[in-house]
């Protein structure tokens, strides 16, 4: 799909005003109100009671676990926790919605006024202010797809801890959008308050568009986007919507004000049937709960047990081992990656050649394997090890990377792998002459042109030869034996 409107080839320029509401379930055990257990995909309708399927007489009881970890969440975000907050009923008619309502916060929400910063291309952008996260509960799942031509209803998930994440619209174009969701699931999966798989539905996004021209400060009219479960579902929705918003605008349209859908297979949003802008939900204070309470001692306890979070985790990075900021990034991307890289470093003289292997080779083959870097079998010291016979000159790169792929294979120590496979470098100068020989015998042409003055053939001449020793040649006398033997007849 191409991100370039009609509008914009003409060269009229718009800002795209973004504002995300983003629900995240918590990682507990059980649900907001009530003792059922938490799962994915369990059988339908297997993890419910009298409170999550809404019978009369049944009460909810808050799940203090869920609050702490929402708590967790707005301390990181630097919201200010509030600690009296109050539930409210959210009216409205749904099948998936046993009760008719859903228990959320409204006007008392758990935690107001943080901020994010989601470093954008190019930098600069300002962090994005968050206006507020609530804790409420879930509704369950209308199956589509179980049963021909009818809705089946999966009650599971009615009750899940959600917290809902909003921010102020500071978001300028898809792609800061994305770097945001980036970042806030990051940081969530650092606290370990939530999953964030947005496959599974554990991180939902909702985005609000708008555009304007550059220089206005008012808000023009918004849409709501809904139903993006992946990064880059959410950047081709944002594009898609933006543009289509911009040339309504220079055909001389207006915005409405509604809801769309994201269709991935047609790469289009469209304006969700049946308009549901008109909406009153019909917000009372839960009469079943009383205001919540959070422990004297709770946001203090919460704050001294944060975990070290990504962007002070990079910074550490960059300040104690010398990497680049990029590099910081990359290895900090989860916790394990990054305890990963630091056991490694740690079993290296050199912390940004223990990187570069962790960033290079290792997340290529964890990439190609569909398997995180901490699952490879590889034991971060004896990648330190293998690093060290590298750097000191027993392996060739190549033929390090190689002995790296037969150890996840075998799940063997380095050096076995290098004993047993007679991996290590070639630098008997008979055997590399003899290949040497064989690259000038097979590429006359090349030789003369070489003995006419081009010497940048002589990396052709030793690629050739590390190819004939798959690797095991020590390039430097590879470097030397074949110079000598191009140059003499
Ligand atoms: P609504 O009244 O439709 O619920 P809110 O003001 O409560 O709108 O904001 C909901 C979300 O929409 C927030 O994330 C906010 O940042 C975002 N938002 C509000 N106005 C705009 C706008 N004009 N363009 C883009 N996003 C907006
Ligand atoms: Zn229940
Ligand atoms: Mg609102």
């Amino acid at each position: 799909m191409s991100e370039e409107s009609p509008a914009k080839r003409k060269g009229i320029p718009h800002e795209t005003v973004i504002g995300l509401e983003i629900h995240v379930q918590l990682k507990t055990a059980s649900k907001m109100f009530c003792g059922c257990r938490v799962a994915f995909a369990a059988p339908p309708n297997t993890l419910v009671c009298p409170v999550c399927l809404g019978l009369p007489g049944a009460l909810p009881v808050v799940n203090e676990r869920a609050v702490e970890l929402a708590v967790r969440a707005a301390v990181a975000l630097g919201c200010t926790v509030h600690p009296r907050s109050a539930f409210a009923r959210k009216n409205y008619f749904y099948p998936d919605l046993p009760k008719g309502y859903q228990i959320t916060q409204y006007d008392r929400p758990l935690a107001t006024d943080g901020s994010l910063d989601a470093p954008a291309e190019g930098g600069g952008a300002p962090p994005v202010r968050i206006r507020r996260l609530h804790v409420e509960e879930d509704s369950g799942k209308s199956l589509h797809d179980r049963f021909p031509e009818t809705t089946a209803i999966d009650l599971n998930r009615a009750g899940v801890p959600l917290v809902e994440i909003v921010t102020e619209p500071d978001l300028h174009s898809p792609a800061h959008a994305r770097a945001f969701l980036v970042r806030l699931k990051q940081t969530l999966e650092y606290l370990e308050v939530s999953d964030c798989n947005m496959e599974e539905g554990s991180l939902r996004v909702d985005a609000n568009v708008s555009v304007r021209r550059p220089g206005s400060h008012e808000l023009a009219t918004k849409t709501e986007v809904k139903n993006m479960n992946s990064f880059s579902q959410l950047s081709k929705a944002l594009a898609f919507e933006a543009s289509r918003q911009v040339d309504l605008l220079e055909g001389g349209g207006a915005v409405e004000h509604e809801t769309m859908l994201w269709d991935p297979v047609r790469g289009a949003t469209r304006p969700m049937r049946g308009k549901e802008e008109a909406h009153d939900y019909r917000y009372f204070p839960e009469p079943d709960l009383p205001t919540l309470v959070l422990p004297e001692a709770l946001i203090d306890t919460v704050t001294d047990g944060l975990p070290e979070l990504p962007w002070e985790k990079i910074r550490r990075f960059v300040q104690t081992y010398g990497l680049r900021e990029y590099d910081a990034g990359v290895l900090s991307a989860d916790r394990r990656l990054a305890a990963f890289f630091e056991a490694t470093a740690e079993a290296t003289p050199d912390p940004k050649t223990a990187a570069n292997w962790v960033m290079g080779e290792m997340l290529a083959i964890s990439n190609e394997l569909g398997q995180h870097v901490a699952e490879l079998g590889i034991e971060p010291v004896e990648l330190g090890r293998l690093i060290d016979r590298v750097e000191t000159g027993a392996l060739s790169h190549t033929l390090g990377k190689q002995v790296l792929r037969r150890m996840i294979e075998t799940g063997k120590p380095a050096d076995a792998v290098i004993d047993e496979e007679g991996l290590s470098l070639v630098s008997d100068s008979d055997q590399i002459d003899e290949w040497v020989g064989e690259a000038i015998r097979e590429n006359p042409a090349e030789v003369e042109r070489y003995r006419d003055g081009e010497e940048k053939l002589l990396a052709f001449f030793i690629g050739q030869v590390m190819r004939k020793s798959r690797g095991k040649a020590d390039p430097e006398r590879v470097r030397d034996r074949l110079a000598r033997a191009l140059a003499t007849d």
